[in-house]
């Protein structure tokens, strides 16, 4: 059946694109509008023609489905259609509701009038997948709106909403009630009144500086941005359809396009958008699986997470219920959630009401009774066993059927707390990040008896509460934790070989992470390390550690929070200063193991953190803990700092070529120093290079 559909009313034919969910611009829909826009040519009782979208949109741009096949470029490609739209015989008059995006407004400004509902959202996002405009929309936006309004549209790819046109050539007319009814009217009307066949093309960008003011964009856009240079050609190309004949600045716009197109820093961003849709898949979980209502929620532990983690649900609309042991942290609890809503309201950025209202959400309690009917209950008590296991048998007595019990554990096995209850079914892991209000990531942790319901229905809320929901299978650290621990050794190793924590953190903040490895350390509080090492220390006899982090701790230096770490800190501030203490420490390190210190280059540093991920990555890959290497990547981006211009460390592999990441490894492991093991390439990384694959494909 035809995505597009036709209709006559009277002497106007009606084409609708009906390609549900936004009429994206596939190939069949293209199809489609060639078909209507035939039919109406070749109707002698046809006048004019009305295009629009049936459904949420006009249209919402390209057919994300068909990113990257063939079927992105097939005739009639979108310039194509464009260009019959622009060349028809008879006037066409795009009817805009809802959305025009991308290419669905590149569509419209190819008709030769434009009418819209009010309210319907208008832009050119494409920058925001690092590209520009590719059919037309540099050229003929600023010819129909100010174009300063072009530039900033264009460069920021944010959405205008159409009653904001109003006195400019972009809208004919804003068509309050029913739109195809008027814009039937207003064809008939255009017809009438010999109108013509107007071409968006054929106008002139009117602006008596435009040179200046482009040059303005591209300098601000540099700025704002450096390290993207989508926003840059973004305003070269607007500034074209200024200086340059209309078709000469399409072919500008081409060229710019297809140099974009092949950026890493394009193909991150496009990589960011379809990961973390492809996060919420699961391959044996089927997508319509029902879910379980979540109306309510219960959160067990007050404290640094617990209070975070509450604010959540309630920051939702869910109302939650906290449950302490004791009145005194229960109190300390509640009186930092409502500092935290004070401290947002006093920014601006949430109603002194609404601090009342999310407040009013949030039930302290001590008792199980009154926890028993939630939907959802999510512990964050101390990271301890004997103590898990006390809370689960209790929740595992009290909590009604179907309760869903929620882990926010981040070292500890999510099957063995499973096992505490007898509805290991109904238990999962739900691992937020500090500080759990803000930090986006969830890594949701299936167990291994995890109901497929339970998984579903935590990725569900994972969204709701406005969070990235990303998988892990059960290991030790899951996918996030695991993979930091091998950075932070080599991190620490580096310290040893002759690097100073400052050099470490400046060379990997460079490359963009928000912060280095050591500031990390002190800011979340180098006694947690700690406490997992000791563990490690009787659990894994075998795993070799550098020593420098335990000797910090030794000493007292927790970071931040005890006014000195791998830096110390002025009282009140958090800036990083440079301690001889630590220069002193890490000296006697050296001399100890009889190191000669040598000098460490900051290439070496960044591929030495990096690719100590990728090989971690690779072996949690192959475990199957997670799903695909887009959603360690995504961990990556929500919760580690990694930098979005890069994509996260398995694209950053793929981008320098598997081949050339495993000579770098063997490269690393010939130093000598540390454990060398670790170098050998993971089995699954040996194999994708050796077969010139990537990890992405
Ligand atoms: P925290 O020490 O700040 O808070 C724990 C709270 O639990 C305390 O208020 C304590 O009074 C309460 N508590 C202890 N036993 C209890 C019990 N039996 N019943 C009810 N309340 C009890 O610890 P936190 O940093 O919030 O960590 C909580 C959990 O979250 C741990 O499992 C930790 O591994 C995990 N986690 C922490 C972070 C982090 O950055 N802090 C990040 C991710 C996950």
């Amino acid at each position: 059946m035809s995505q597009a559909s036709y209709s006559v009313q009277g002497d106007i034919a009606v084409v609708t694109m009906n390609n549900p969910p936004v009429n994206g611009l596939g190939l069949e829909l293209r199809r489609g509008i060639v078909d209507g826009l035939s039919a109406a040519l070749a109707d002698p009782a046809v006048r004019a023609i009305v295009l629009t979208g049936a459904g949420k949109a006009f249209s919402g741009g390209a057919d994300i489905r068909e990113f990257n096949t063939p079927k992105t470029f097939a005739e009639p490609n979108l310039m194509t259609v464009i260009s019959l739209i622009e060349n028809a015989s008879k006037p066409v008059v795009a009817a805009v509701h809802s959305v025009a995006m991308g290419g669905g407004l590149e569509l419209a400004l190819g008709c030769h009038f434009r009418v819209a509902s009010p309210g319907a959202q208008i832009a050119l996002p494409e920058v925001k997948l690092g590209l520009l405009p590719g059919a037309g929309g540099t050229q003929r936006l600023p010819r129909v709106v100010p174009f300063e309004m072009a530039m900033n549209m264009i460069v920021t790819g944010e959405p205008v909403l159409s009653e904001k046109f109003k006195g400019t050539r972009l809208f004919d007319a804003i068509i309050e009630g029913d739109l195809i009814a008027g814009a039937v009217a207003f064809a008939r009307a255009a017809v009438d009144g010999n109108r013509g066949l107007p071409r968006v093309r054929d106008l002139k960008v009117e602006y008596p500086h435009a040179e200046a003011f482009t040059q303005f964009a591209i300098q601000t856009a540099t700025a704002v941005a450096p390290r993207y240079p989508a926003p840059r050609k973004c305003a070269e190309a607007v500034g074209a359809a200024a200086t340059m004949p209309f078709d000469q600045g399409l072919a500008f716009e081409r060229r710019c396009f297809g140099e974009l197109v092949d950026t890493p820093e394009s193909r991150a961003l496009r990589h960011i958008f379809f990961g973390e849709r492809a996060a919420s898949k699961i391959p044996d979980v089927p997508e319509d699986t029902p879910l379980r209502p979540i109306r309510s929620a219960a959160v067990i532990g007050a404290g640094t997470m617990g209070g975070g983690i509450a604010m959540n649900f309630a920051n939702a609309g869910i109302p939650v219920r906290l449950l302490e042991v004791k009145q005194e942290p229960l109190e300390r609890g509640m009186a930092t959630i409502r500092r935290n809503y004070e401290n947002t309201a006093r920014k601006g950025r949430l109603k002194p009401e609404d601090v009342e209202k999310r407040m009013g959400l949030i039930t302290p309690t001590l008792s199980y009774q009154d926890i028993a009917d939630a939907d959802i209950v999510v512990e964050a008590v101390f990271e301890d066993m004997p103590v898990k296991e006390a809370v689960f048998r209790q929740l595992d007595a009290v909590m009604k059927p179907g309760a869903i019990l929620a882990s926010n554990t981040s070292t500890l096995d999510v099957d063995q707390i499973a096992a505490f209850t007898k509805r290991p079914q109904d238990v999962i892991g739900t691992h937020f990040f500090s500080p759990a209000n803000v930090m986006r990531l969830l890594e949701v942790v299936r167990g291994a008896k995890t109901a497929k319901d339970v998984l579903a229905t935590t990725l569900a809320l994972a969204k709701k509460i406005r969070k990235l929901g990303v998988v892990s299978g059960v290991c030790d650290g899951f996918i996030g934790n695991r993979m930091i621990e091998q950075y932070s050794r080599q991190a620490a190793y580096m310290l040893e070989e002759g690097a100073t924590p400052q050099q470490v953190d400046r060379a990997i903040e460079r490359f963009g992470f928000a912060m280095g490895p050591f500031r990390m350390a002190d800011l979340a509080g180098n006694d947690v390390g700690w406490y997992i090492r000791k563990r490690r220390y009787l659990e894994r006899p075998d795993m070799l550690y550098p020593k420098i982090p335990d000797k910090v701790c030794e000493l007292g230096r927790f970071g931040q929070k005890t006014g000195a770490g791998y830096y110390r800190y002025e009282t009140g501030k958090r800036d990083a200063i440079p301690d001889p203490v630590i220069e002193k420490l890490i000296a006697d390190h050296r001399a100890e193991l009889g190191i000669t210190p040598r000098r460490i280059s900051d290439d070496e540093i960044v591929h030495r953190l990096i690719f100590a991920l990728v090989n971690e990555g690779a072996r949690i890959l192959e475990e199957g803990i997670a799903l695909r290497a887009s959603d360690i990547d995504m961990i990556y981006l929500t919760g580690y700092g990694f930098p979005a211009h890069v994509g996260g460390p398995m694209l950053y592999a793929d981008v320098c070529g598997l081949y050339n990441v495993v000579n770098r490894m063997k490269g690393f492991a010939a130093l000598g120093h540390g454990d060398t093991a670790f170098w050998t390439p993971a089995p699954l990384l040996a194999r994708l290079a050796a077969e010139g694959k990537g990890f992405n494909g």
